[in-house]
């Protein structure tokens, strides 16, 4: 593979001093970015090998890993501190702080973000958040407050406490409210869906993604549909969520699973990240581009992460494992020469104790299993 980046002889430039001089790979390397923000978007898409030639089809992961904060909710901060700033809600080097209630990518990015750009930031928790995401945002220097798990009617739930702290703030606060806040799907459709639509030469056949505040999935689909006629856009839940129903159905609960319970807000999986029981602000922005939806086990999530380890040398965590899995079943009903555009959430290292620890235990996986 690598001989296909270097220079036929004719174009070899001889070095004068010494005319045995290896020939150089041709490297293309992007320009100097300014600052932490430069670095974020502008992530590379792959071609997933092993299932691309299973299936006859290109299927392309967006790696978003590649972001400076290891996902694409470093995206969403920089999308929602800079509408703060916009809102003259929040300035920089003034104290003012940006209060968020995630255990999740989103922490981590608003952490890193706030210290570039000039604030501080304030995350609330679950008290049993795993003490390794503790360690991280508090050594990004993010103040963290653990509270008692609660559901998220309950005024202690850590969205809620997030929120209500944000507006007892003296200093000057934000609370960044990535479900509901028009800022997050903004920013997947200014640039993720702009990215993909230039990367694939606006080839896309199929985007499937996953949902969790339905940023992404909104974003993208409401710019992929703008500009392409024919493109289906579906959405990969895991189990226990309740979209799949929704999309498929048009409702979310059967009538033994009462609004108010506390089956209504659980969602039951290994997967972090995607899986709601609810229409978030940002998911209803793109819910009428969903053509359909796909429901991905957890069983089949840890199989394909350690198919696409053992194949592709591709160290996933467990939201892209279902967009893998999404991705391998919509290219086999397509048939053979289509496209289909899935993301890569992050990677395999923010999943090894829980997720992981289950794929890492498993034998050989074969195609056939999903
Ligand atoms: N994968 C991971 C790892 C995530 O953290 C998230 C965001 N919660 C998603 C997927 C889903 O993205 P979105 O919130 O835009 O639906």
């Amino acid at each position: 593979l690598y001989t296909a980046f270097l220079r036929p002889e004719s174009q070899k430039k001889r070095s004068k001093s010494n005319k045995n001089t290896p020939s150089q790979p041709i490297v293309d390397p992007p320009k100097a970015r300014i600052g932490l923000q430069g670095l974020i978007g502008n992530t590379p898409m792959v071609l997933v090998p092993s299932l691309s030639h299973a299936t006859g089809c290109k299927i392309y992961a967006k790696v978003e890993a590649c972001n400076p904060g290891g996902s694409a909710k470093d995206r969403v901060a920089l999308g929602i501190i800079q509408a703060a700033e916009k809102s003259g809600a929040i300035a920089p080097h003034e104290g003012h702080v940006i209060y968020e209630g995630t255990s999740g990518s989103t922490g981590i990015s608003l952490a890193m973000l706030s210290k570039a750009m000039g604030y501080n930031s304030h995350i609330c928790l679950p008290d049993d958040t795993s003490s390794e995401k503790v360690d991280l945002l508090t050594n990004l220097g993010a103040v963290v407050d653990k509270v008692r798990p609660a559901g998220i009617v309950d005024k202690n739930h850590y969205v809620n406490s997030a929120r209500d702290k944000a507006v007892e703030c003296e200093t000057g606060a934000v609370f960044s409210d990535q479900f509901e806040n028009d800022a997050n799907w903004r920013i997947h459709y200014n640039t993720t869906g702009p990215e993909i639509f230039i990367q694939t030469d606006g080839e896309v056949d199929l985007f499937v993604t996953g949902s969790g505040t339905g940023g992404t999935i909104s974003g993208v689909a409401k710019y992929l549909k703008e500009k392409l006629d024919d493109v289906r856009v579906v959405l990969a839940d895991c189990q226990g969520s309740g979209l799949y129903r929704k999309i498929k159905y048009g409702v979310m609960y059967d009538s033994v699973e009462k609004e108010g319970t506390r089956r209504r807000h659980q969602v039951d999986t290994l997967v972090e990240g995607i899986g709601i029981n609810r229409i978030t602000h940002n998911l209803s922005q793109g819910l009428e581009f969903i053509d359909d939806a796909i429901r991905v086990t957890d069983e089949e999530a840890v199989k394909m992460a350690k198919y696409l380890v053992d194949n592709d040398g591709m160290f996933v965590g467990s939201s892209t494992a279902v967009n893998m899995v999404a991705a391998y079943k919509c290219a086999k009903s397509l048939g053979p020469n289509h496209t289909i555009v899935t993301l890569w959430c992050d990677g395999g290292h923010r999943h090894l104790s829980k997720f992981w620890k289950q794929a890492r235990e498993l034998g050989e996986i074969k195609l056939e299993d999903f």
